[in-house]
């Protein structure tokens, strides 16, 4: 079946201005020719270090931007290209969960307000009918209904989230980009937003793509992972493919780093230390973008982008390490002869 969410080539590109006539000097790539699907029912991670356009890609798939350039297909509509007054009556099916549930929220407003916000703006519910509606979504996050008149400094962390999740919910959504929605909260309530966030998955049919920088968590909830480098996604497979066996540089190296619960593990895994900074979206190296961190950067990785391969059942990767042509070549076996 068709996927529900197609993203092709897409990029996002910040002018920089520079001087008093502010002329135009270049651009940021903040996302420089990303590529996927999102099944429906799916959860697709998207994983890198801050900075590397992750975020900026999910904003930009929901058209909180005008793109620079690519296709964003939902449902097999193309939004791409919609200016905002015809973007509008497709609002509904796309919604986001943010990261920071304190910012999100307009703290003048009570909880009654904030989730059925969306409803004045999108339905013609009475205002019995959209009190019903908040009940039912405040009941579906686990939030006591008595708490519909008050303000979102009386609750903590964790119900905030709850509010905006439900406010997200309000218009029967399809897609949900989930934004880090974990990494503000406490370490012992994550669990607790990230099981609600499941269990609303299976409940309401949702499709998630879910932003993080915690690959336990994404771990946990991802169906498939997109690993995302300087606006890039380098590696894309299958949840226990990337975790078994991942293929590019890259993600081995972010995987080395999180720690194994279990130490006598632990305490025989090899750390990859990647030397030097990434390098600025403005300004990204010729050939791969990863080649000036890279501890296996081959000479033609200067020069030439490697393209994304599918080198296992739907895992892909773009790195010249498993590209025939260009792979360094195995020892010579006695069964050439
Ligand atoms: Fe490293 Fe070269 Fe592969 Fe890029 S293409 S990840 S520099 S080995
Ligand atoms: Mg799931």
């Amino acid at each position: 079946s068709r996927p529900l969410v197609e993203v092709r080539d897409l990029r996002m590109h910040f002018p920089i201005h520079a001087g008093v006539l502010r002329r135009r000097v270049g651009a940021v790539r903040a996302v420089d020719g990303v590529s996927f699907d999102i099944h429906e029912g799916e959860t697709l991670g998207l994983v890198g270090e801050s900075g590397c356009g992750k975020s900026t890609c999910g904003r930009a798939i929901l058209r909180l931007y005008d793109i620079t350039s690519g296709s964003i297909r939902i449902e097999g509509d193309e939004i791409g290209t919609l200016g905002q007054d015809a973007l509008r009556p497709r609002r509904p099916r796309m919604q986001m969960v943010f990261q920071d549930p304190q910012a999100s929220l307009n703290p003048r407003m009570t909880v009654a307000r904030i989730i059925g916000e969306p409803l004045d703006e999108h339905t013609t519910l009475s205002r019995a009918e959209k009190l019903d509606r908040i009940y039912e979504l405040m009941d579906a996050v686990g939030l006591n209904r008595n708490f519909a008149n008050r303000y979102p400094h009386q609750f903590s962390g964790g119900q905030r989230q709850r509010i905006g999740i439900a406010r997200a919910l309000a218009l029967n959504p399809k897609f949900i980009v989930c934004d880090e929605p974990i990494a503000a909260l406490d370490v012992s309530i994550q669990a607790q937003v990230v099981n609600l966030l499941e269990d609303l998955q299976d409940r309401f049919g949702l499709t998630y793509l879910f932003i993080s920088h915690d690959l336990s968590m994404v771990r946990h909830i991802a169906d498939r992972v997109a690993v995302m480098y300087l606006g890039r996604v380098v590696e894309l497979a299958p949840r226990d493919s990337l975790y078994g066996a991942p293929l590019h540089p890259y993600t081995q190296a972010l995987l080395s780093a999180v720690p194994e619960p279990d130490p006598e593990l632990e305490s025989s895994r090899r750390h990859i230390i990647l030397k030097g900074d990434v390098p600025s979206p403005a300004n990204p190296p010729e050939g791969c973008n990863f080649c000036t961190r890279c501890p296996q950067a081959m000479p033609i990785c200067h020069r030439i982008d490697p393209e994304m391969r599918e080198l296992r059942p739907g895992h892909f990767a773009a790195c010249h390490l498993h590209d025939p042509d260009h792979a360094p070549t195995a020892e010579p076996t006695a069964a050439n002869d």
